[in-house]
């Protein structure tokens, strides 16, 4: 249930309101828009039902959230959330891209595809220490030596990274490194792993699962917030179909779903949704004219020899190219592209 206010509501009379609706057992959370200030309800809402709401001063209307999701819900906040990463900021008007490896393989060709991509526009880099491999006999990632190489690499190069945690037990370890936390399609509704991110007020970027609805991705998001961390990105990444002509089948229309739906930045991942290098800049263009507010995209130095998905990554030249042209697609759209603030190192 959300409480609109009365334009002009006191800080007592807010205060007031929230007492009322707190001494029922509810929790509630505060949304301070352009013009109102919305109490959202979280809880029975059955014990509202004999409160006169509309008598308590400062209170001008009652709405019931019919959707299961709350906090994420674009009805319990007023204005689209920002989340700062490194100099720039996520779920603005600007657009961002993070780019680099499916897995980090070693400290060179990390070092060299953050120089390479931060050349060509990309604002934070991306790399998977712990690795979700569909084969327990594929590479598994290097572990804490791969999140020592994502460190040591921000530290030269000022990117922000943005790695997976796979398992509750490994949450403390990656936080200690990572600037976002990455959860993975496998790992949506892992709901233990979302509480504990949940703890924590890193910023997570949350994968849609392969077999979730966008229902079931906003309340993977719900999970987060629900815990004290609004701090929340939702990617589409492509979901299983029949179809069998790419890797998975990017959802576009899921993007401009979520934007009307939820107030989170959305992100797309076209690597992962075509699993084809050819398909990731047609992909990246309709993401960006679908309103995303980012994109994810896998680059390695050469993607003949890595050692998970070369078969999606671009290499450093073919990136230039997508962020060459992904520029007038940006501009189209009416947005722009986040550029470097700090001087170049
Ligand atoms: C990845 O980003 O490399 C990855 C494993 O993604 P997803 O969870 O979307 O499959
Ligand atoms: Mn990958």
């Amino acid at each position: 249930m959300i409480i609109v206010t009365r334009k002009g509501v006191t800080a007592d009379e807010l205060d007031h309101i929230r007492e009322r609706v707190e001494a029922l057992g509810l929790r509630t959370h505060v949304s301070r828009g352009e013009h109102r200030t919305i109490v959202g309800c979280i809880g029975d809402e059955e014990r509202l039902k004999n409160v006169p709401l509309l008598s308590i001063p400062g209170i001008e209307a009652v709405h019931a959230v019919l959707k299961p999701f709350k906090l994420a819900s674009r009805d319990f906040v007023a204005t689209p959330t920002r989340i700062a990463l490194g100099d720039v900021e996520i779920g603005g008007n600007e657009v961002v891209i993070i780019a680099g490896p499916c897995s980090v393989e070693g400290r060179d060709m990390l070092m060299r595809t953050a120089i390479d991509v931060r050349a060509s526009g990309a604002r934070a880099l991306r790399g998977g220490a712990f690795k979700p491999r569909s084969s327990p006999y594929s590479f598994q990632g290097l572990g804490e030596d791969g999140l020592k190489i994502l460190a040591d690499v921000r530290d030269e190069t000022g990117l922000p990274i943005v790695t997976e945690v796979m398992d509750t037990r490994q949450v403390d370890l990656v936080a200690g490194y990572a600037d976002v936390l990455q959860v993975g399609a496998r790992n949506m509704q892992n709901f233990s792993l979302l509480t504990e991110v949940g703890r924590l007020q890193r910023p997570v970027l949350l994968k849609r699962g392969m077999s979730a609805t966008v229902e079931d991705l906003l309340l993977a998001a719900e999970y987060v917030m629900s815990e004290g961390n609004p701090n929340v990105i939702l990617c589409e990444r492509g979901i299983r179909t029949f179809g069998t002509a790419t890797r998975n089948t990017f959802d576009l229309a899921a993007i401009p779903v979520l934007k009307r739906e939820t107030h989170l930045p959305v992100f797309a991942d076209p690597s992962h949704a075509g699993g084809r290098r050819h398909l990731v800049p047609p992909l990246s263009f309709a993401a960006i004219a679908a309103g995303a507010d980012g994109l994810l995209v896998e680059v390695h130095p050469d993607p003949e020899t890595a050692t998970s998905d070369g078969e999606q990554s671009l290499d450093f030249e073919e990136f230039r190219a997508l962020m060459t042209s992904l520029r007038a697609f940006v501009d189209a759209a009416g947005r722009t592209m986040a550029e470097l603030r700090r001087a170049e190192a």
